[in-house]
């Protein structure tokens, strides 16, 4: 598949690094979890590639459920308030959840999260993200496993988005400043 590597300006973690990577937390995560039943909850739709990639790499006792939800907020400003979109199929009572995502860049929505599935009676509910932005180190998000730290760029590929276009790149983009800057 080719992809016009016009719009964007670099590639910053290429399929192969994502996929090496994951297959080292893969591992430290099996090993954690070993012996308990593990549930990952994905959370739409960025978190998706990281998912379907991880879960390959997982036990068949290992489990998956979705939420989706959605930030309130003025303009860029995120108010910490949060709506959910689409609730777990999955009662958490006793279960050891871990939430699956794409990136965290001020940490607002997953904390938000963390504190909403604590309510659920889960065992232990922890967090692995691929990606993170200088910006998450300040928030107290407890995240246990973590991809690639990234500089502050707008990044795009493999689940990340800019107006639903470019999820489906293998790897992961800086986009250029000036193809979100008109939009
Ligand atoms: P937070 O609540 O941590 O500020 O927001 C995290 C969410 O913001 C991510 O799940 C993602 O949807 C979006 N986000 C943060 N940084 C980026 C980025 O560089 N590129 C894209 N496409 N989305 C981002
Ligand atoms: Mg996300």
């Amino acid at each position: 598949m080719e992809h016009d590597m016009s719009d964007y300006s670099e590639v910053l973690v290429t399929e192969e690094q994502i996929a090496t990577r994951l297959d080292e937390m893969a591992a430290q995560i099996r090993a954690d979890y070993e012996g308990k039943d593990l549930l990952l909850v994905g959370v739409l739709k960025g978190a998706v590639m990281v998912m379907a990639d991880l879960a390959r790499r997982m036990p068949t006792n290992v489990q998956m459920d979705w939420m989706a939800v959605s930030s309130y907020g003025s303009g860029t400003v995120s108010s910490g308030v949060v709506r959910i979109l689409k609730d777990l199929d999955t009662d958490l009572t006793d279960r050891h959840v871990l939430i699956v995502e794409d990136i965290i860049d001020s940490g607002v929505t997953l904390s938000w999260l963390l504190g909403n599935l604590r309510t659920r009676g889960a065992a232990s509910v922890e967090i692995a993200t691929l990606l993170r932005k200088p910006d998450a180190l300040r928030v107290e998000v407890p995240v246990r496993y973590v991809g690639f730290d990234m500089p502050t760029k707008f990044l795009v590929g493999y689940g990340l988005d800019f107006a639903e276009d470019y999820r489906t790149l293998p790897f992961i983009a800086a986009l250029k400043p000036e193809v979100y800057g008109d939009r």
